[in-house]
């Protein structure tokens, strides 16, 4: 479904990414995890188009996307979950869902929106609610709501756990591991390396801008190499 190769990207003259290749199979949960600055929220940028790529190529759906503009990939089905959230704090849950929906037709919308409460029940609770309003936890939720409502068929999730108690975080990755029921392709971006390959399938391991090991998740979880260095074990 999604294929990277040799992708690059650089802020200003400084390059962070050198040359990564992944790919993803339709239905797969794939998470690429590393420490913080390895450079995989660059690369989720570069896969949702907002931030230039200056080498290599990416592939959706058979089609070379490298240069599509942002905006077009939504449609396309490639949407991003992005790090820190950002929702719109002075809208309502629901206003913040209808966004995600933007361009399709209200009688989808209210579906899919009864879709994303019974996956977020809480969500439901606080629908005419401030977005700003919410818990980090809850804002999460939210995020990922929205994404969905774009019904993507590749979901670009970046940190989802990030600052979230353990046992939210288990509840976040509990709902992605059942986006594999509604056939949602997942490329996972996390620093909780061992919360990200226990639900993922293969997983990537990045350092400094260069992917150093991959294979499939349960095989990374025995690496001691990963144990040691990711999982603190
Ligand atoms: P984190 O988990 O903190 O998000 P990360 O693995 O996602 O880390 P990136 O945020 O992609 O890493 O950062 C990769 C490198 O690029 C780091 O060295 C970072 O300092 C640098 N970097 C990130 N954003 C910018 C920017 N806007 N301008 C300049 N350098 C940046």
């Amino acid at each position: 479904m999604l294929t990277v190769e040799g992708l690059r990207s650089r802020y200003g003259r400084i390059e962070v990414l050198h040359g990564i290749d992944l790919h993803v199979a339709s239905g797969e949960i794939v998470t690429v995890v590393g420490a913080n600055g390895a450079g995989k929220t660059t690369l989720l940028r570069c896969l949702s188009g907002v931030q230039p790529v200056s080498g290599g190529t990416v592939t959706f759906r058979g089609d070379q996307i490298t240069t599509l503009p942002a905006w077009k990939r939504p449609a396309r089905g490639l949407t991003q979950s992005p790090e820190g959230r950002q929702i719109f704090t002075n809208l309502s849950v629901e206003e913040n869902l209808r966004l995600g929906a933007y361009g399709f037709a209200d009688d989808r919308v209210d579906r899919d929106m009864e879709d994303a409460f019974q996956m977020f029940p809480i969500l439901r609770d606080k629908r005419n609610l401030s977005a700003g309003g919410l818990s980090g936890g809850q804002q999460q939720m939210l995020a990922m709501a929205r994404a969905l409502m774009g019904r993507p068929s590749c979901l670009l999730l970046d940190e989802p756990s990030m600052g979230l108690a353990p046992i939210i975080v288990a509840q976040i990755f509990d709902v992605v591991r059942s986006l594999r029921a509604l056939e949602v392709t997942v490329l996972l971006v996390e620093q909780n390396a061992f919360g990200a390959l226990k639900i993922a399938d293969r997983g990537y391991v990045m350092e400094t801008g260069r992917i150093v090991m991959d294979g499939p998740a349960d095989a990374l979880i025995a690496d001691p190499r990963i144990r040691e260095a990711y999982l603190g074990i």
